[in-house]
């Protein structure tokens, strides 16, 4: 390989970075402890590994801040839920997650805290690596990163554009077709006429991040499903996928030794 072409492929690759947007979106947490927990260190580390999960996926230049607490919702609830709101907002606005004046708290239910339980929530104390988790866990990553998912746009008549007494248009329903979201484009099936907030544990979206629920021994990862869906509705600028940035250097490497061999005599 001469001089020539090594100059030309490494400007090559290094404008393909440059191209890419330096920012992300930031969520901002705020832990309040209650319900006779308290924010450990562990913990903090099983939420803040959720944040940037989130985060490396998303390269809007916006901040979200969330309030992570405990509550009691009892043994036949809810592992987590997210609660969002808003108030004076002036009408006409369009709604997002990180319009000011919403505001969003993410509550555990301390009541499937219990380790001696059958089954109970797990804070992994090294959340960078899968693999290790208890059977009888119910992984509070996987937790985390959808209810996560949830306050970033899965969610029904809430983040609306020009909002109004009567509620405005709904970015997330005016995609779903029945209990279909995007029909004839990404075709994703949603758990149910009253459930429009989750993905079907079925089929292509089996066991996806955002189905309505979580199985002991497993972790779930945000899925490019996900990922789609939220950018259709939102309009989010995604971070393109690996496959997608190896395509572009393989692409600029060919370009410039087919351009190479055509000088050739
Ligand atoms: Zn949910």
């Amino acid at each position: 390989m001469n001089t020539t072409l090594t100059r030309a492929i490494v400007v090559a690759l290094c404008i393909v970075w440059l191209s890419l947007p330096s920012q992300a979106m930031t969520i901002v947490p705020d832990y309040v402890n209650s319900a006779g927990q308290t924010w450990t260190s562990d913990r903090i580390g099983v939420i803040q590994q959720s944040i940037d999960d989130w985060e490396s996926n998303i390269l809007d230049d916006q901040t979200v801040n969330i309030t992570f607490d405990f509550t009691n919702a009892g043994t036949s609830g809810y592992l987590a839920t997210w609660a969002g709101s808003y108030y004076d907002i002036p009408a006409g606005t369009d709604i997002y997650p990180w319009t000011s004046g919403v505001t969003h708290t993410i509550h555990f239910n301390v009541d499937y805290f219990d380790d001696s339980s059958a089954n109970y929530t797990w804070w992994d104390p090294t959340p960078g690596t899968s693999g290790d988790q208890p059977f009888a866990a119910w992984d509070a990553l996987s937790v985390a990163r959808h209810e996560l998912g949830h306050a970033l746009g899965f969610a029904t008549n809430f983040f609306v554009d020009n909002a109004s007494m009567g509620g405005g248009i709904d970015k997330w329903t005016s995609h779903i077709t029945g209990t279909t979201f995007d029909l004839g484009g990404l075709n994703v099936s949603m758990a149910a006429a009253d459930n429009l907030s989750h993905v079907l544990d079925d089929g292509s979206t089996a066991g996806d991040l955002m189905v309505p629920a979580l199985v002991n021994n497993v972790r779930r990862d945000i899925s490019t499903t996900d990922l789609d869906m939220l950018q259709l509705a939102y309009g989010y600028q995604l971070v393109p996928e690996p496959s997608t940035l190896v395509m572009l250097f393989i692409g600029a490497v060919g370009v410039l030794v087919f351009a190479r061999r055509r000088r050739q005599p």
